[in-house]
């Protein structure tokens, strides 16, 4: 396939944008974007590390100036990952918490903001513990699902619904289509836009696109299933439309979070392969799931590609299968003065392929902690609330031979 054909270069780039809508998201992973090199033809944009660009005279600027600004390899995968997205425009970002920093950039101090309940994290940090003093924001912690009371925790000054789904370990889904619905009508004719945020990580745009669906801007840490091997950290925002993308684009430009060149081209080469590893990752997950569900030592299953999930038939109308992490709760301590946390440490000493590591995303299967790692910042109080105990474990399922994960699994629940 010639990319000068399919994709036509640098001065079409929103007709690019336009021809990958028509082509699937396997074909769009390989070919999306600008990615054509016009100094030597190259395959794959070459990394340009350069600061600055000559200008051809007074008054006459070439395609770039200064590489916070625009940079040639990270053009490639911004208008990559637009079109991976479903979008018209994407920047890329030094991390993920820099792109959700750069979203909340768009708010004014003071302003209100609805979010998702059991959300990642970092991002619940950098809202309740950075910007609300920063900013004086305002954030409200809930159920999206419950459109009601969306509608009705709609103020005058609210001008952010930030959405996560599924949510972190727990892996409730949101309903995007009703919730963009639901807040279109809440909002008619009275009070300013409302910018819907969806956070796409655990997801991908291979297992749904919330642009298609409504939403206003889709974040994205790269440094997941995106670049997909472990060994980079970034982060995107995407969206489709033309005001936000030029908002967007001079806010990224003054603060200046961007991704180098170097961790463009990993996110780059990472996403050629994004789909066939989500199926890899997604086929694994569907069956660990089904494996773990039957298992004497484990509780809880956490998966929406399992029927027993409660919102297993949004997952099926919503993404196109469960997603690549389950989360489970095994059952803890049964006698002898030994505690949960004794247990999970002879679990975890147990274990020859799975290991024990913080993040998601990367092509060997890897096991949070919930307790001591993601959640640790919380009391043991605030986490029961949430669901997550000593015995709560993510797993993001990588994409080895799945017996072999099955079997790992299998001998160190028996100990
Ligand atoms: C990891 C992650 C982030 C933050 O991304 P970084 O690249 O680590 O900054 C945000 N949201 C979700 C759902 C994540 O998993």
């Amino acid at each position: 396939m010639n990319h000068l054909r399919l994709f036509p270069g640098r001065f079409a780039a929103m007709e690019s944008r336009k021809r990958a809508r028509s082509l699937k998201i396997e074909t769009v992973a390989v070919h999306g974007g600008d990615q054509h090199d016009p100094g030597h033809g190259a395959i794959f944009p070459p990394i340009t590390t350069a600061t600055s660009f000559v200008q051809p005279n007074l008054g006459e600027e070439g395609r770039f100036a200064y590489s916070r600004c625009g940079n040639p390899t990270r053009n490639a995968y911004e208008t990559a990952i637009a079109d991976l997205e479903g979008g018209c425009w994407a920047t890329a970002t030094a991390s993920g918490m820099a792109a959700t920093a750069l979203a909340l950039e768009l708010l004014r101090p003071g302003q209100h903001i609805l979010v998702m309940r059991g959300l990642y994290g970092g991002t619940h940090r950098l809202f309740e513990k950075v910007r609300s003093f920063s900013m004086n924001l305002h954030f409200t912690f809930l159920d999206l699902n419950d459109v009601k009371s969306v509608c009705d925790q709609i103020r005058e000054d609210t001008g952010m619904i930030w959405v996560e789904t599924p949510t972190n370990p727990l892996l409730a889904l949101v309903d995007i289509p009703r919730l963009v619905e639901a807040v279109a009508a809440a909002r008619q004719g009275k009070g300013e836009r409302i910018l819907i945020c969806a956070d796409n990580t655990f997801a991908t745009a291979w297992n749904q696109q919330p642009l298609k669906m409504g939403v206003d801007i889709v974040m994205l840490s790269a440094s997941k299933y995106i670049g997909g091997h472990s060994d980079m950290t970034g982060g995107a925002l995407v969206t489709a439309d033309k005001t936000l993308a030029d908002r967007l684009g001079a806010l990224a430009k003054s603060v200046g979070a961007i991704a180098s060149p170097f961790e463009a081209y990993l996110a780059l080469r990472g996403m050629k392969t994004l789909a066939v590893r989500m199926e890899r990752h997604c086929g694994n997950a569907q069956r660990l799931a089904e494996f773990l569900s039957q298992h004497p030592q484990i509780s809880e299953v956490h998966y929406p590609g399992l029927p027993s999930h409660p919102q297993h038939s949004l997952c099926k109308k919503q993404m196109r299968t469960g997603g690549a992490v389950v989360t489970v709760r095994l059952k803890g301590a049964s006698s002898g003065g030994e505690t949960d946390l004794d247990v999970m440490k002879r679990f975890f000493s147990k274990l020859r392929i799975w290991v024990l590591a913080e993040s998601l995303g990367g092509v060997e299967s890897m096991i949070n902690h919930s307790a001591t790692m993601s959640h640790g910042s919380m009391t043991k109080e605030q986490r029961a609330e949430v669901g997550v105990y000593d015995t709560t474990l993510r797993l993001s399922v990588g994409i080895e031979d799945v017996t072999d994960l099955i079997d790992d699994l299998n001998e160190a629940l028996k100990s």
